[in-house]
């Protein structure tokens, strides 16, 4: 780390210059919810796809005041079949298709319904109605959406509104970017999985955990977790394994160059080539990225903290740019500081902090002490403040970058 180290920015555009998407593929819309769109959605034909009824009531011409014949009906997926002509009114739905030559129509709580005048026209329906325009009450087709019209574009990720839109649009199926595939490494010889009782120096691997949960929430698949000891040939097994089956691995510990972190070592061996060792990050600067052939590799430090960090401001992006994400998401906004915060000299650092809304905008405040070792830090984190490296500190008051968290 004899270099200046990268900042922030500069290590995520590494990152994300060295992704390269992964193959489309064809997705089911009830399966869509989450994924990335791979193309551009034009509609065939117009939405409304007809000139529609906005409210329960009665097709009519336009004009003055008028007692008219109520002569058929229009419900929602069964026209009238037939045309309307003066004098006449046709009863309609919501969502019903305006007969031919009909102007208007008349919601049903303005109209009166009458009796016929004489003998003749008993039995024979009647309506009163008032005055009304043209186009009173009628949905056009195309207010929505005219037919050849762009309507979401390749890269987009794919919520609730997307899909809602793509079913409208007649899509049973569409082209998406795939899940990549994450393996998950830890390393540590004093690590144990919860529910095995602690030794003597041992402590419970936080970091799968953390990783795999980022990891889906980034829209990825977990097809791999190993927790690796601290000895260079179980290192590079590990690490081969999850070199062939992934499109991204996430290796946390063991990166920094003490006796017993192999994993620099390993990745040399397997000649996974290195981009960035360090970045000038606290909580994370021992962190390393590198590539071999297209498959991603993130050396995260063991600190739990440090490796979810990490994690959120590289491989998270990563992830979604191998999934065919345009623009990762990056939930950026600035904040008020509520509480002050000691820059430090050299490094940027990602403070975890709660957001509360005031009458002016956005607040954060650190959730409290902010060891890389204080996991519970990250409860209560709805955002990290980027704080950037200087002399002094940031006053309570002042405005700063957030990277929201959920
Ligand atoms: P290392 O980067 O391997 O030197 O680890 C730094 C610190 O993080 C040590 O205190 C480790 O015990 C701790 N650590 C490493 N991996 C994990 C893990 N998977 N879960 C919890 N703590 C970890
Ligand atoms: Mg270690």
């Amino acid at each position: 780390m004899a270099e200046p180290l990268l900042d922030i920015e500069a290590a995520r555009e590494q990152v994300l210059a060295a992704v390269r998407p992964l193959t489309p593929e064809p997705v089911e819309l009830t399966a869509a919810l989450g994924r990335v769109l791979a193309e551009e959605v034009a509609s065939e034909g117009a939405l409304p796809p007809f000139d529609a009824s906005a409210m329960d009531g009665f097709a009519v011409l336009a004009g003055a005041a008028a007692e008219l014949e109520v002569v058929g009906e229009s419900r929602a997926g069964r026209p009238a079949d037939r045309a309307l002509r003066s004098g006449e009114a046709v009863r309609i739905s919501t969502g019903a298709v305006v007969p031919e030559d009909a102007e208007a129509v008349v919601p049903v709580e303005r109209t009166e319904s009458v009796d016929g005048p004489g003998p003749a026209q008993r039995g024979r329906e009647r309506v009163r109605v008032p005055e009304r325009s043209p186009g009173d009450h009628i949905r056009r087709a195309g207010e929505d959406v005219m037919a050849g019209e762009l309507v979401l574009s390749a890269g987009v990720r794919l919520g609730p509104a997307e899909v809602a839109v793509l079913a409208s649009l007649g899509r049973p199926q569409l082209l998406c970017g795939p899940r990549p595939r994450v393996a998950i490494l830890v390393t540590g010889d004093e690590l144990v999985e919860p529910g095995t009782p602690l030794g003597p120096g041992q402590v419970r691997d936080a970091n799968a955990f953390a990783l795999a949960a980022q990891a889906e929430r980034a829209g990825a698949r977990v097809v791999w977790r190993a927790l690796v000891p601290d000895d260079l040939e179980a290192t590079v097994a590990a690490l081969a394994e999850a070199l062939e089956i992934a499109d991204a691995v996430c290796v946390s510990g063991g990166v920094s160059v003490g006796p017993h972190d192999h994993v620099k070592p390993a990745l040399a061996h397997l000649r996974v080539g290195e981009r960035f060792w360090g970045v000038a990050l606290r909580p994370g600067k021992p962190t390393w990225f590198g590539l071999r052939d297209h498959t991603l590799v993130f050396g995260l430090p063991g600190n739990p903290v440090s490796a979810m960090v990490t994690f959120q401001l590289f491989a998270r992006p990563a992830l979604e740019r191998l999934a065919g994400a345009i623009e990762p998401a990056r939930a950026r906004t600035v904040a008020v500081l509520d509480e002050s915060v000691p820059r430090h000299l050299l490094r940027d650092q990602a403070v975890r902090c709660s957001v509360t809304v005031g009458p002016d905008g956005w607040h954060v405040r650190p959730t409290g002490p902010q060891g890389s070792h204080v996991l519970t830090s990250m409860l209560r984190a709805d955002a990290l403040a980027l704080v950037p490296a200087g002399e002094g500190e940031i006053p309570a008051g002042d405005r700063v970058d957030v990277e929201l968290l959920r």
